[in-house]
């Protein structure tokens, strides 16, 4: 993301965005969803665009968003409009109009063409709105769109804050086979456990305590679907309460070893890696490298499995995190790096 991609704060309201810009907004996605977003909405009263509307992009929203962040610039009144503060946005032949709320939102009021005065020139059609400009002012359903698109935007954060959570859960019941990992997500506590079981597997068992009823909705799916490679509920039982003291609601899998010691040494590399100074990849091998699985620190590999996000193995390997890694056979280089590392970090252990 650039600087000024960054510094996106203009939002063209939803009038201005499907008569003014249409079909020559971007991005592509956006553009294409445009035409049916009118019946779209209607229909649903929570669909949202592909892309935030302060992501529109189109030349006069690129000038408008120059206009708004910059605090030095010219802001040029649009005299012709004299209800509100409305500022001229200039940009080759096009023309728009830039607006700050109350709140403190930037809206593109309106977009056009300049024609040197004649008709169909922007500034001169705007003439029509210049004792009353409410027929481009932000209207109630610009205002319910923004609080869904914020609303939105927290669920995803909420989502990956939890998903965090239970993954951080995941790696210390992982390290400590056996014991009870606890974490609050979505207004329940949930408890995880590692128990190896015969013939190289294990039981992993998620169970939750409610504290309100209404955080329900959440359980089991989406919990469970944060577990790397068990994103599937067939893959799940419900586990029945054995004694009184159990959760009513408990739920378990079986996973091999390999998954469990993966987690657990993922914990592992957290500590060592903060234990051995000036310790840096080495060059990765660029021969298949995808073809395997690599470790990587447990902090780096949560944020691969929340976000999708490349990251960079022990060996120096640039990877996306994949949640069936089972197939692939353990980085021969990670496995080095790994090796040296436990030296490294524990020297009293190889004595
Ligand atoms: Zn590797």
């Amino acid at each position: 993301m650039t600087e000024s991609e960054s510094q996106r704060v203009v939002r063209p309201t939803l009038r201005c965005l499907i008569a003014d810009l249409g079909q020559e907004v971007g991005p592509p996605e956006l553009r294409a969803a445009l035409r049916t977003a009118t019946e779209d909405m209607a229909a649903d009263a929570t669909y949202l665009l592909p892309c935030v509307l302060t992501d529109a992009t189109h030349l006069v929203l690129d000038k408008a968003n120059l206009i708004a962040t910059d605090d030095a610039t010219n802001r040029e009144r649009i005299e012709t409009i004299t209800d509100r503060f409305a500022i001229k946005v200039k940009t080759s032949d096009r023309r728009a109009a830039l607006w700050l709320d109350e709140a403190g939102v930037w809206w593109l009021l309106a977009a056009g063409r300049r024609k040197d005065d004649g008709p169909g020139d922007f500034y001169r059609e705007l003439e029509r709105f210049s004792e009353d400009s409410t027929p481009i002012a932000p209207s109630a359903a610009d205002a319910r769109y923004l609080r869904l698109e914020v609303a939105f935007a927290e669920e995803c954060e909420s989502e990956r804050a939890a998903n965090g959570l239970v993954l951080g859960a995941l790696l210390a019941a992982a390290s400590a086979p056996g014991t009870q990992a606890e974490v609050t997500v979505f207004g329940a506590s949930v408890s995880i456990s590692i128990v190896p079981d015969d013939d190289g597997l294990a039981v992993l068992e998620l169970s939750w305590e409610f504290v309100q009823f209404d955080d329900q909705d959440r359980f089991p799916m989406d919990v469970l679907a944060m577990v790397p490679g068990k994103d599937n509920l067939d893959l799940w039982d419900y586990l029945p309460p054995r004694k009184d003291t159990d959760s009513p609601h408990a739920w378990f899998t079986y996973v091999p070893q390999e998954w469990v010691d993966h987690l657990a040494t993922t914990a592992e590399l957290d500590d060592l890696l903060a234990t051995v100074e000036d310790w840096s990849p080495p060059n990765p091998s660029s021969d298949g490298s995808e073809h395997f699985s690599h470790r990587a620190r447990a902090s780096v590999v949560m944020l691969a499995y929340v976000t999708g996000i490349e990251i960079v193995g022990l060996c120096g390997a640039r990877v996306v995190a994949h949640r069936d890694y089972e197939k692939f056979p353990v980085c021969p280089k990670c496995e080095e790096s790994l090796a040296l590392l436990r030296q490294l970090g524990r020297p009293e252990a190889q004595a």
